[in-house]
């Protein structure tokens, strides 16, 4: 159970640093977002299916964060 904490706070961390580095904002724009060369959901930074991104290419949400934002 805690590696999936460790992941998400190693995500936010590397958007931190990212950020405070002045790392052009890769969390704008379409498609999802590159956490060391995995896709990751913008949302929650979990990494995104690779059966998601080639039903949805370019998707930037996993299924969960979409449907959610769908479906209010
Ligand atoms: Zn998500």
């Amino acid at each position: 159970m805690a590696d999936i904490c460790d992941d998400a706070q190693a995500a936010e961390a590397y958007v931190l640093q990212a950020a405070l580095a002045g790392v052009p904002r890769i969390d704008l724009g379409p498609g999802p977002l590159f956490l060391g060369g995995v896709a990751c959901c913008r949302t929650c930074l979990e990494p995104i299916v690779s059966a998601r991104l080639v039903a949805v290419p370019g998707c930037s949400h996993c299924r969960d964060c979409a449907e959610e934002a769908q479906g209010g």
